[in-house]
């Protein structure tokens, strides 16, 4: 469903990206894992031309992502863009309606979604009444998948979606993403950091390094067997993680 061909891209003189080939299936959850600068949201923002590539091409069901089709693709899919990307001149609840409200839905319907994903990010309903600004980094977390799981969309595409969340709701909120993922029959491009997240969401993993992605496989594959001493590096230092 998610295919890259060769994309690439650059800044100046430096590679943040090499000519990338990437699948994922319809259905499947793929992650990307690796130590920060790797290129990891390099490739999945060129998913959405969120950063135009340089070279090669992505196609999302067939069609190729373009500025001309771009649009479309970005009203089905949900994103978590690093960091959040809420509008901070906007609440949490509005922020999380803008879109549903320029698709038409009515204020019962949205309440009664908002209500329903309060409850699935583990959200106190009252805190979709502030601006992110007065929220603490999970809470702006929560209310960034909130906003990206409104539509129910089953395309995701999320860049350390639970990254600020401490340990304890990181963990609960990993059984019901996956849940989620697969009740939408989603098919899921995720950025992590996190060993245990990668085993509970993906069902295969491509480690990144330095703008490549230098092993793929399932988890259990990749620490089994780690091709550079980078992704033993990486995997050595989580290997308390892996189930
Ligand atoms: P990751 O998400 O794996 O941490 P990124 O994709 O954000 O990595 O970055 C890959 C490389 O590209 C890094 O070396 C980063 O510094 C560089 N880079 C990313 N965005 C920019 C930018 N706008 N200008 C210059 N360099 C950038
Ligand atoms: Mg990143």
């Amino acid at each position: 469903m998610i295919r890259l061909r060769g994309v690439a891209k650059r800044y100046g003189a430096a590679v943040a990206l090499h000519p990338t080939d990437l699948d994922v299936a319809r259905g499947e959850t793929v992650a990307l894992l690796g130590t920060s600068g790797g290129g990891k949201s390099t490739l999945v923002r060129s998913v959405l031309r969120l950063i135009v590539p340089d070279a090669g091409t992505v196609t999302v069901d067939g069609t190729e992502v373009t500025a001309a089709t771009v649009g479309a693709v970005r009203r089905r899919a949900g994103y978590v863009i690093q960091g959040g990307g809420l509008f901070p001149h906007l609440t949490g609840r509005e922020n999380a309606a803008l879109v549903p409200r320029h698709l038409g839905w009515d204020a019962a319907r949205l309440g009664g979604r908002l209500e329903e994903l309060a409850e699935l990010v583990r959200l106190d309903r009252a805190l979709l009444d502030r601006f992110p600004a007065e929220l603490s980094g999970g809470q702006r977390q929560r209310v960034a998948l909130l906003r990206a799981l409104v539509l129910g969309p089953d395309l995701l595409l999320l860049d350390e979606p639970l990254g600020a969340l401490d340990p304890v709701t990181r963990e609960a909120l990993q059984s019901d993403l996956r849940r989620l993922i697969t009740d939408l029959g989603a098919t899921v491009l995720l950025v992590t950091h996190d060993l245990r997240e990668a085993a509970v969401l993906a069902d295969r993993v491509g480690v990144m390094d330095g703008g490549r992605i230098v092993q793929r496989g399932t988890l259990s594959e990749i620490a089994d067997a780690p091709a550079t001493p980078f992704v033993e590096a990486f995997v050595e230092a989580q290997r308390y993680a892996l189930p």
